[in-house]
């Protein structure tokens, strides 16, 4: 069920549990501003989602909101994570759902990267 993207941000949605260590996941990258996971329904041979370490609930939130430093931590964050994962030759897709157009359904930032193999054009 798509999110309401002016919602405040909740503190039970699932990413912020995986973020306390209250559940788990499968981690690909972890640093001061940053966590990345397998998603656990992979849409391509690579799915991961890279998380922020604040409470933002969406883009918006996130690109309104959040402090300079956490910004500019999570954007190097998501290229690490891409080049660790060795995608960046021959490519990948980042993709962020926002509100209830974009289908979000987690409630907390969340880019997914896909890589793995080719993902076809999504606009032409
Ligand atoms: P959204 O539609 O952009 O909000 O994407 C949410 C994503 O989170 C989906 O691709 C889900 O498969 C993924 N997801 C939901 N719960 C978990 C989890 O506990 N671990 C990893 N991925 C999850």
């Amino acid at each position: 069920m798509p999110i309401d993207p002016r919602q405040p941000y909740d503190d039970a949605n699932i990413f912020a549990r995986i973020l306390r260590g209250e559940i788990p996941c499968n981690k690909v990258y972890e640093d001061d501003f940053a966590l990345a996971f397998h998603d656990i329904a992979p849409q391509a041979p690579v799915h991961v989602l890279v998380i922020p370490k604040g409470p933002y609930v969406s883009w918006d939130d996130f690109s309104a909101h959040a402090p300079a430093d956490l910004i500019a931590g999570y954007v190097r964050a998501v290229g690490h994570v891409a080049r660790e994962l060795g995608l960046v030759d021959p490519g990948y897709r980042l993709l962020a759902n926002i509100g209830v157009d974009g289908g979000q359904e987690v409630p907390h930032l969340h880019i997914h990267l896909f890589g793995g193999a080719p993902l076809g054009r999504m606009i032409s």
